[in-house]
């Protein structure tokens, strides 16, 4: 979805797709393509069509890696992780077969396919082993009353985020469209998983070493450090999930 200048507002996506005789060529460029470098397929949303509602005239299309015209480069993470890439389209022929959906319903089929990556598990668990870590190191001394309050606090808030996420999964069972809902869960979930690094760090003061052994506490903490910036911007940042909640509660 996202491109240079078009994060959160994805309408003014530049990428285009022009018709050929049996397909569409797509020009353009996506930022952020997770797993471009490993994956065969990525879709991409494209503007096939002009329109006066800049939410019309897209679409989507299952774009093949390795077809000529695509280049992959890497964006890596503060951690040095290669996860994300730019990729550059470069005129890329895209057969007729490899539409996703229905032609112009682009912004429809990716404001549902976001209710989906919004409410799950991950945004709302990516810091959860640092709380197990964290139980671990506690049970190897002797807490205080006060540490076991700010993980019990912590738990609560886990448990209520978790129904909230389930809630969401059932509405989309049911084939509604809970995007309010889904964004409260990620403004809520993303905002959760910070305050879990801070709170980690006040009742067990570490030092966080990315080099330290996989899965010991030090290396779980500079983990989530330098993680943690991305969870309120991945997916739409949380000033934007504040807009969708407030006029979703404005219509009801
Ligand atoms: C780790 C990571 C993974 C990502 N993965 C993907 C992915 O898999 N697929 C994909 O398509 N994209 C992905 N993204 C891109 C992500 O969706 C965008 O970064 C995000 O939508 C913000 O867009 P932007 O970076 O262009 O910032 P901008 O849109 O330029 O926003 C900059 C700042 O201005 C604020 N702002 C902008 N508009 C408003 C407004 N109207 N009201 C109030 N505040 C506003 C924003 O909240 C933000 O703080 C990823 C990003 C990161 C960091």
């Amino acid at each position: 979805m996202s491109e240079k200048s078009s994060g959160s507002d994805l309408a003014s996506v530049a990428t285009r797709a022009e018709r050929t005789a049996d397909g569409w060529r797509l020009t353009g460029t996506k930022m952020w393509t997770g797993g471009a470098h490993v994956n065969d397929y990525a879709i991409v949303l494209a503007r096939t069509d002009e329109a006066e509602d800049r939410h019309a005239g897209l679409s989507q299309f299952i774009v093949d890696l390795r077809a000529p015209g695509v280049r992959v480069e890497p964006i890596r993470l503060m951690s040095g992780e290669h996860r994300f890439n730019a990729l550059h389209l470069e005129g890329v022929d895209v057969p007729d077969g490899m539409l996703l959906g229905q032609r112009g319903d682009g912004w429809k089929q990716v404001t549902g396919e976001l209710a989906f990556e919004r409410s799950g598990p991950e945004r709302y668990l990516s810091t959860f082993p640092l709380l197990v870590s964290l139980l671990r190191e506690l049970e190897q001394r002797p807490a205080t009353a006060e540490q076991l309050t700010e993980v019990g606090v912590l738990a609560a808030r886990l448990h209520g985020i978790r129904r909230l996420s389930l809630g969401v999964a059932a509405a989309l069972d049911t084939e509604a469209s809970p995007d309010t809902q889904a964004a409260l869960v990620k403004d809520l979930g993303t905002r959760l998983e910070g305050t879990l690094v801070d709170t980690v760090r006040s009742v067990l003061p570490t030092t966080a070493d990315p080099h330290a052994t996989p899965g010991s506490h030090p290396e779980l903490l500079a983990f989530a450090l330098l993680h943690s910036p991305g969870y309120t911007l991945r997916g739409g940042t949380n000033e934007i999930l504040r807009g969708i909640i407030t006029r979703g509660l404005e219509q009801h």
